[in-house]
């Protein structure tokens, strides 16, 4: 535990330090199973025990009514940019797509790769996505809308979710899944890769509702069909065990040691008022998103100079902060302040940011 660093990851990220002893302590006779989680059938009790843990946590959790598939799937959150268009826009429609940032850029490469019709409703790249887009002209007739309610790389973040009446929403929630309650009903897909704010990499988290399935066209590669998936519980083929599991234990976490997602968005709130009001005050620190479009997970900044930021992030390190680096498209810091990472960790980065600047500014 006393090398463990205060990790401020993007994504692979913190997960939650009693999740990690669990598994620690588990690892090498599962549930009275004499094997690791690593080595049982995916077609055993302990698994099957598992999964159907880890979805009704995740039904409980977001409030998810019988209409509602969890599914859990590999290819990441960037193959749901695929089998989205793929599975649920059909021939002679188009959908609404929001350009917040380079991924939800990415989610519309993949509409336009398959030939289908994709409108850009809304961009923030006047700006370099500095902001979410408001009163925003969807179409009524769409297939869908598709949004990224949180912007990883640029720091911003959806703070309530665009009304698009009966048209439904298929949304990138990668890093931002369970950091906040929220209506799901207007949602058709809700995916997440999971090694941002729910576990580990290698699985993706597909909540998808009932009447999308029934879009599926017949002639898709099985792989690639939704319904292959919610027609067998996530188990077609065998799931990713390891990162499942991992998953589920961080529901646990989350409905038993923190209390559930009003909790949890209060605690990201918290951590997320402490490094804004604090940039907010210094003249040394600036924050690259406008305010009210600024992300409760990832705090993306800049110093006076990229040799400062630079010189910030090497001391940093060696103080024990890990993962403050911009994305490499973007330059400047980033505070990725997930679920898993504590007020704690964000007191000492404010404290580690004010000594900083005295000495540099
Ligand atoms: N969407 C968002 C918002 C992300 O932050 C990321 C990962 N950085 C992705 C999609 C891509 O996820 P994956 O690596 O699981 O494909």
């Amino acid at each position: 535990k006393e090398h463990r660093i205060y990790n401020f990851n993007a994504g692979p990220a913190a997960l939650p330090l009693p999740v990690l002893e669990e598994i620690q302590e588990n690892f090498l006779n599962f549930a009275g199973s004499g094997m690791s989680i690593t080595e049982i059938s995916h077609r055993s009790k302990w698994f099957d025990a598992v999964i159907e843990d880890a979805i009704a946590r995740t039904r409980r959790l977001l409030k998810l009514d019988d209409r509602f598939h969890v599914l859990f799937l590999q290819g990441g959150a960037s193959l749901q940019f695929c089998m989205i268009p793929m599975n649920l826009l059909p021939e002679g429609k188009a959908a609404d797509y929001v350009n917040t940032g380079t991924w939800s850029t990415k989610a519309i490469k993949e509409v336009k790769i398959q030939g289908k019709t994709v409108n850009v409703v809304a961009s923030s790249e006047d700006r370099d996505f500095a902001y979410i887009p408001k009163n925003i002209p969807f179409n009524p007739d769409a297939a869908y809308v598709h949004i990224t309610s949180n912007n990883t790389i640029k720091g911003t973040q959806w703070a309530e979710f665009p009304e698009t009446g009966s048209v439904p929403i298929m949304a990138d929630m990668s890093s931002d899944m369970m950091s906040r309650p929220f209506d799901p009903n207007p949602f058709g897909v809700i995916y997440a890769g999971a090694q941002k704010n729910i576990g580990p990499a290698g699985v993706c988290m597909v909540i998808i509702r009932e009447d999308m399935l029934a879009r599926v066209p017949q002639n898709l590669p099985t792989m690639l069909k939704y319904t292959t998936f919610s027609e067998k519980n996530s188990m077609f083929n065998t799931p990713p065990c390891f990162a499942v599991y991992t998953l589920q234990l961080v529901m646990k976490w989350l409905e038993e040691t923190v209390g559930g997602l009003d909790k949890m968005a209060a605690i990201n709130e918290k951590k997320a008022g402490m490094l804004y009001d604090f940039m907010d005050r210094s003249e040394f620190y600036r924050g690259t998103a406008d305010t009210d479009s600024r992300s409760r997970m990832n705090v993306t900044f800049r110093l006076p100079s990229e040799a400062l930021e630079q010189k910030f992030i090497q001391e940093a390190t060696q103080a024990g902060f890990g993962g403050l680096k911009g994305h490499r498209s973007v330059g400047g810091c980033r505070a990725s302040i997930y679920n898993a990472t504590g007020i704690d960790a964000v007191s000492a980065l404010v404290d580690f940011m004010k000594t900083f600047e005295k000495r540099n500014g």
